[in-house]
């Protein structure tokens, strides 16, 4: 029998509601690997997979969240693992359509799995996370595209996020001078001690503008927040220069217009994580190895139990997590 966090469907309400609850092998979903999880992490859509709603992810009850985990191989079918590898797995509608890593063991398909890379360990990689997983496949992205260290500042939008938090610590160890947009004056010197050069207070990226161009501000950008923000940044990159988009904690509406792109030859790069093809995966998770420095990816961390799940989940909803949370499930 293993612990996990199970989300249960009140027939009445039609809400579900979370408990950890005891499980055995049985009660887990058909897969080719079995995996003793060791971390899992808090991310936006985990907030979405434990709301009582399921946040139109979750169809299916009961439901084990988590849509990202690392650990040991415990069993598989599959040629390509064997017992005792480390394995992280993101993505795959894992954790919303699928079991996923609020548990003890979970089974996975075996194309869904990445084997760790060389000096990162579980602990490390649920730190980096889906988050940060997706903040270095938009680095990477806008380095595809161009960008580097002498085009000038690099934009980072909630910045004080698990995305954001990544992308600053990764960009300024690559050189980058950055400028990290927040809405909490507080985690001003957070963001500073994880390489922010500048911090840019929300409200100046939040009021909208008439002007589909204003002055040429940035080199690349890194947005986690969408909306009039996505829209207002558009209208501030260098010439040539692209903004990744990676996520929506702002608003999924584009309120923007394409004098950026026509005038300025501004690119727009979509960012998914979820269907990743597995060549860029084992891409992205070798560079956090090398270029997320550790000491900064420790600082972002704070620990937590399959018991604070819930409440964690709450808070992300509100924009109210700082950097990353590891959870242990076997604390
Ligand atoms: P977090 O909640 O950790 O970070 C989001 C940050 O955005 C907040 O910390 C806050 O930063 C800022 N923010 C929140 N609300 C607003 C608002 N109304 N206006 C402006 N800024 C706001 O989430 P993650 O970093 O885990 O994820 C960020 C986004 O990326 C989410 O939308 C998520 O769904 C998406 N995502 C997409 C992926 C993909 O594959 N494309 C993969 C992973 C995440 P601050 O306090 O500094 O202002």
């Amino acid at each position: 029998m293993f612990n996990a966090l199970v989300m249960e469907k009140d027939d009445e309400s039609g809400l579900a509601s979370p408990s950890v609850k005891q499980l055995s092998l049985d009660d887990l979903p058909n897969g080719d690997v079995t995996v003793a999880v060791e971390y899992s992490t808090v991310n936006y859509k985990d907030g979405l997979c434990t709301s009582p709603k399921g946040g139109g992810l979750v169809r299916n009850y009961p439901h084990v969240p988590g849509i990202d985990y690392a650990g040991t191989v415990e069993a598989s079918s599959d040629d390509r693992f064997k017992p005792g590898d480390k394995v992280v797995l993101t993505g795959w509608r894992v954790g919303e359509a699928h079991w996923g890593g609020y548990s003890q063991k979970a089974n996975a398909l075996a194309d869904w799995l990445v084997p760790l890379p060389d000096g990162l360990d579980a602990r490390q990689a649920m730190a980096v996370g889906t988050a940060g997983f997706t903040a270095m496949l938009a680095v990477m992205a806008l380095e595809d595209h161009g960008m580097t260290p002498d085009h000038g500042p690099v934009l980072v939008t909630g910045a004080a996020g698990g995305v954001g938090s990544v992308a600053t610590a990764i960009l300024s160890n690559l050189g980058y001078e950055v400028a990290a947009v927040t809405g909490r004056p507080e985690a001003g010197d957070y963001l500073k001690s994880l390489g922010a050069s500048t911090i840019v207070p929300r409200e100046e990226l939040n009021e909208t503008t008439k002007r589909p161009l204003e002055s040429e501000s940035w080199a690349g950008c890194v947005d986690a927040v969408g909306g009039e923000m996505l829209a207002r940044v558009l209208g501030q990159m260098k010439y040539g220069a692209s903004v990744a988009a990676v996520g929506l904690a702002g608003g999924a509406a584009l309120p923007a217009t394409v004098i950026p792109f026509l005038l300025r030859g501004v690119n727009l790069l979509g960012i998914d994580s979820v269907m990743q093809p597995y060549e860029n995966r084992v891409r992205a998770w070798r560079r956090i190895a090398t270029d997320l420095p550790m000491d900064k990816l420790e600082a972002m961390v704070q620990p937590a139990t399959l018991n604070d799940l819930p409440q964690l989940g709450a808070d992300i909803l509100k924009g109210q997590v700082k950097g990353r949370v590891v959870v242990d499930v076997n604390a």
